[in-house]
This record gives structure tokens, C-alpha cells and sequence, in this order.
């Protein structure tokens, strides 16, 4: 099944975090499109770093749930801890969609709950998978305008 894997990163060196996220997925399948990097103001508790956010587009054989805990491995092994929700992080890794799977449980819910108002996940989402260029236009300009791409690195 192909799903979209969002990826922020918050504390430390956060673009080389997100590109080591990139290599890492491939214990979850193949990795087919990567978007580039962006710098986004922080959401939700907005008294921390700017994110560093992307996305990916991953084929993989693990069902939702083993993917979602390989990717809370991925988590840890980039050294996140138990912290805040919301708050600052080493590395996010959040299931976007999973192909047109709908599960609606607190502890995992695809399409991702709050995509539709997040344009720092649907920015990258909508680079990488076109279908998503119209909720991404349907953001309010001035909160998809503060996502901006990252220069080279
Ligand atoms: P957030 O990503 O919302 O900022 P966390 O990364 O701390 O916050 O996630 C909190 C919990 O959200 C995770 O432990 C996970 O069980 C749950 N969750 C629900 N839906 C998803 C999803 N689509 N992708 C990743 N985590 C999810
Ligand atoms: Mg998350």
C-alpha cells in the first residue's frame, strides 16, 4: 500500500534530521517520492523553534498499525523523548494517509486528523501527490505562505 509520511523536526539539526528520516523509512517499504525541505512557524505551542517539515511517499507491506510503530521507532532512535504533545520535538513522524484506508481511533486516525488545517504537512503532501493541490490551495494564504521551502543545504 502506498502511504504519506510526515515529517517534522524541531530541536537539534533539524534539516539533517529530516534528511536521516528520509533514509530511515526505508525499513518500511520503498520510498517513491520525497518532497523538499521547509522552515514553518511552530503550531500549537507557539514559544519554540521553527519546524523543519516534509513529506514522503512510502510503498510499503507493514498494515497501518505496524507502520505506526515503526515509525514511533524511528522516533526514538533520533533520540525523541516522551514530551509534551505539541511541544518541541527531535523527530515527528506522522501517517498522513495510508492508500483510501479511513480508521478514526484516538490512537491512530487516517487520513491524519488535523491535515486538512495543517499547511505545513499539506504543503509538502500536495508537492509530492498532486491530489492534494486543492486543499492545499484552500488554506488560508497567509498560513500557506509561512511555510517556505528551505534553500539548498
Ligand atoms: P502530534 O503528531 O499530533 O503532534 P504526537 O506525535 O505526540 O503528536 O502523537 C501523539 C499520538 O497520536 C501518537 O502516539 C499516535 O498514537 C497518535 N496518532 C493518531 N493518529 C496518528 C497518525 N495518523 N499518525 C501518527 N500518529 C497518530
Ligand atoms: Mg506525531
Amino acid at each position: 500500500m502506498r502511504a504519506a509520511v510526515g515529517i517534522g523536526s524541531n530541536v537539534g539539526d533539524a534539516p539533517a534530521t529530516v534528511r536521516r528520516a528520509f533514509e530511515r523509512l526505508a525499513v518500511v517499504g520503498t520510498v517513491v517520492a520525497r518532497s523538499r525541505l521547509y522552515r514553518t512557524p511552530p503550531w500549537g505551542l507557539v514559544d519554540q523553534a521553527p519546524f523543519v517539515n516534509a513529506a514522503a511517499l512510502v510503498d510499503t507491506a507493514l498494515d497501518p498499525r505496524a507502520l505506526l510503530g515503526a515509525l514511533k521507532r524511528i522516533e526514538l532512535e533520533e533520540g525523541r523523548i516522551a514530551a509534551v504533545r505539541w511541544g518541541p520535538r527531535v523527530l515527528d513522524l506522522d501517517i498522513l494517509t495510508y492508500g483510501d484506508v479511513r480508521l478514526d481511533d484516538p490512537d491512530l486516525t487516517i487520513p491524519h486528523a488535523r491535515l486538512r488545517e495543517r499547511a505545513f504537512a499539506l504543503v509538502p503532501l500536495a508537492e509530492i501527490d498532486p491530489s492534494f493541490a486543492g486543499l492545499r490551495d484552500a488554506l488560508p494564504p497567509g498560513e500557506r505562505a509561512a511555510v517556505v521551502e528551505l534553500g539548498p543545504q
